[in-house]
């Protein structure tokens, strides 16, 4: 991971190259930095690669804290990434093989190891039939991929590549792209540089706009805002639904009670209607029979004569 957070650069001149730059750039990324010449883009780069050391600020690139840094510490620091440049840097006296081998050798691999890497490296950019040729016998396409292969032959997870097709015709520069984006499928982050804005809008990459040193634009975390905004739209539409599907279990249960007191009820309305009158007195019996009509109705005969004689 590539983090910057406030760095400012500014040479000893007074000219101020990069000026409170925070950014972050993910493992696996693949990054089109754009601007004007002069605008700080190499600027940039060189503060990756530790060729420059910011004046203020933080910058962490790969676990290692480029403030902190140890000298010693450096240049296994830059193995963590391979750089490719504009003008290829080739070893004009070297085949594409050795070109390739050299950077492992430099480092102290195996020969065996190299024997086994550099031709698989090569089939990764398409160059296996050009291990015996000089650079001199290659198209500038085929000398930004022999570069490439040198970026990755020792296993780098990051690849800066300076404006490496400033120096290939148009239709090599969609193939060294093509190249590039396939290494970029196999986890390897890229930060490019380049002028042209054909490729830029061709390529669906990030693109960090850098201008006067400052960075004026990053679809990046235009990207990442436009994640937060459908995220936070698609929470608000679940709630929604959520508080829908309640209104309407809400309206159900209510629904349910209502039919059930309308039950009760019905099943109160079938019931006799059982009631006693125990009146008080005699005189209240009599009331109520003459009331109801029943005052002329002997009751004596219904009346167990024995009991009710027993009670009083
Ligand atoms: P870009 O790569 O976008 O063209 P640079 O990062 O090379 O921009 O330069 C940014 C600014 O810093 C420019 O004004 C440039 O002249 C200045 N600059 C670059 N390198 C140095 C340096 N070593 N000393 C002084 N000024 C520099």
């Amino acid at each position: 991971m590539i983090e910057f957070k406030n760095v400012s650069k500014t040479y000893d001149n007074g000219t101020h190259a990069l000026r409170d730059v925070t950014l972050t750039i993910n493992d696996g990324e693949f990054v089109f930095v754009v601007g004007s010449s002069g605008a700080g883009k190499s600027t940039f780069l060189k503060i990756i690669m530790r060729e420059q050391v910011a004046n203020s600020g933080t910058v962490i690139i790969n676990d290692y804290n480029l403030n902190k840094i140890k000298k010693r510490d450096i240049p296994k620091f830059r193995r963590t990434m391979g750089i490719v440049f504009q003008d290829f840097r080739l070893i004009q006296n070297m085949t594409v093989y050795d070109n390739v081998a050299f950077a492992m050798r430099v480092i102290g691999s195996k020969e065996k190891e190299i024997r086994k890497r550099v031709p698989y490296v090569l089939s990764l950019v398409g160059l296996s039939s050009k291990a015996r040729q000089l650079p001199t016998e290659l198209s500038g396409g085929e000398q930004q991929r022999v570069a490439l292969a040198r970026a990755l032959v020792n296993n780098a997870g990051v690849i800066i590549a300076d404006e490496p097709t400033g120096n290939i015709d148009p239709e090599m520069s969609y193939e060294i792209l093509e190249v590039l984006n396939q290494i970029n499928k196999t986890g390897t982050t890229i930060i490019m540089v380049t002028h042209e804005h054909e490729l830029v809008r061709h390529f669906n990459h990030r693109v960090i706009t850098i201008d006067q040193g400052s960075v004026i634009s990053d679809t990046g975390v235009k990207i990442k805002e436009e994640a937060v905004h459908t995220a936070v739209a698609e929470a608000e539409t679940t709630a929604e639904k959520i508080e829908a599907a309640e209104q309407e279990i809400m309206e159900k249960v209510e629904k349910s009670h209502d039919e059930i007191e309308e039950t009760k009820q019905k099943i109160k309305e079938k019931e006799p209607t059982a009631y006693y009158i125990q009146p008080n007195s005699d005189s209240e019996l009599e009331e109520f029979m003459k009331n109801y009509g029943l005052d002329d109705i002997d009751y004596s005969k219904y009346l167990d004569d024995k009991d009710g004689g027993a009670e009083e």
